[in-house]
């Protein structure tokens, strides 16, 4: 790890004006490990965990606004989203250990970047390293032949393969959550299906922030009247493990068909994975297993798996299917 200069801020404007090349610290649970291995080397970090944004509040419109420094154990406790954001607690109750979500900030999981292992061993990228395209453009990508089991198969390209690890993403891509973000040259708000780019040929691009941008708060919109929903992770043990596979579903059902539907998946996308295809091919249909079987057919039907990931494709398909079963019941 090398040295760096430790600022607390103690308002956004600070914040935004400390920062200069550095980096936001939040919980700090992925960025301490990831200097501990040289993959990120700021030179200077701005504390922001004593920025008033860390409240859960509904908004006129019927929504709920999250402060980026809610804990994740408080967003998934919080009672507004067991009740009507069900699917983003049981994503967030899914993630880590109990310890690491009661550091863990909404900001910071919206943030934080891949498990692949070659990304995070401290040569890759540099000469005699693993090439690493994300970690030094042009390096070329290790897992491409190695070791690739837990990579993505949707979204990937010729440069980088590398999963988005977060669950909590996977539910606000399904609630359709509106991000809003503060920097140097003012406010603007982010479609959560905007914010996390696919790799094409700049992997090392992972989302929307310009340079000094602080992520404020994260918008639910108003729930949708009747609907239910429902996350579901599978994963190689059952606490403390990313997905290798999982699916966040909202659905309304009326006379036994399916009238309103969202669909995303983790652990097989580039970024949190919304299917519109899986949605087309639900909307309107009665609820049946062949229904769910259609709809994560087509979810899967771009999968490109590599040599050790290919498990994924079906084991996608029956978490989906799954997870409507349950979401309709
Ligand atoms: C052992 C382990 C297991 C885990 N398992 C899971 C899992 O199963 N599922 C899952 O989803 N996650 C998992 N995680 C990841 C965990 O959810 C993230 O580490 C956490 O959410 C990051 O939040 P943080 O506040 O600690 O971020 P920090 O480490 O403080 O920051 C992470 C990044 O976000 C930036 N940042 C933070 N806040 C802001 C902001 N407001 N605006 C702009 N940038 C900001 C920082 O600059 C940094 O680049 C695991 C982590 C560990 C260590
Ligand atoms: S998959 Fe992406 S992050 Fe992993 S080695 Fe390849 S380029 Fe690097």
């Amino acid at each position: 790890m090398q040295t760096f200069n430790y600022v607390k801020a103690t308002n956004i404007d600070k914040a935004l004006t400390g920062l200069g090349s550095g980096k936001f610290i939040a919980g700090g649970t992925t960025l301490v490990d990831l200097m501990k291995l040289d993959v990120e080397r700021p030179s200077t970090l701005v504390d922001i965990n004593v920025l008033a944004l860390d409240k859960i509040e509904k908004l006129p419109d019927g929504g709920l606004r999250i402060g980026a420094l809610v804990r994740n154990s408080d967003l998934a406790w919080n009672a507004d989203v067991q009740k009507s954001y069900a699917v983003l607690s049981q994503a967030l109750l899914s993630g880590a250990s109990p310890q690491l979500r009661n550091m863990a900030t909404t900001g910071g999981n919206l943030m934080q970047r891949t498990r692949c292992a070659y990304f995070r061993e401290p040569s890759a990228g540099t000469p005699g390293g693993y090439g690493c395209n994300k970690r030094t453009p042009g390096t070329g990508c290790a897992a491409m032949d190695g070791f690739n089991r837990t990579h993505a198969i949707l979204g990937t390209s010729d440069h980088c393969i590398a999963t988005h690890p977060s669950d909590m993403c996977v539910a606000m891509a399904a609630l359709e959550a509106v991000i809003h973000v503060e920097g140097p040259k003012g406010k603007r708000t982010i479609a959560f299906a905007d914010f996390h780019k696919l790799p094409g040929d700049t992997p090392q691009v992972e989302n929307a922030l310009e340079p000094g941008e602080l992520i404020t708060y994260v918008d639910l919109p108003k729930p949708v009247e009747g609907a239910r929903s429902v996350y579901l992770k599978l994963r190689d043990r059952a606490s403390y493990e990313f997905a290798l596979a999982s699916a966040a579903v909202v659905s309304k059902v009326e006379g036994g068909h399916i009238r309103y539907v969202r669909v995303a998946l983790g652990g097989v996308g580039t970024k949190p994975w919304r299917s519109h295809e899986a949605e087309a091919a639900l909307n309107g249909k009665p609820v049946h297993a062949a229904t769910f079987r259609a709809a994560a057919e087509a979810a899967l039907a771009a999968a490109k798996p590599r040599s050790d990931n290919a498990f994924k494709v079906e084991l996608a398909k029956r978490c989906l299917t799954r997870t409507l079963k349950l979401a309709t019941a």
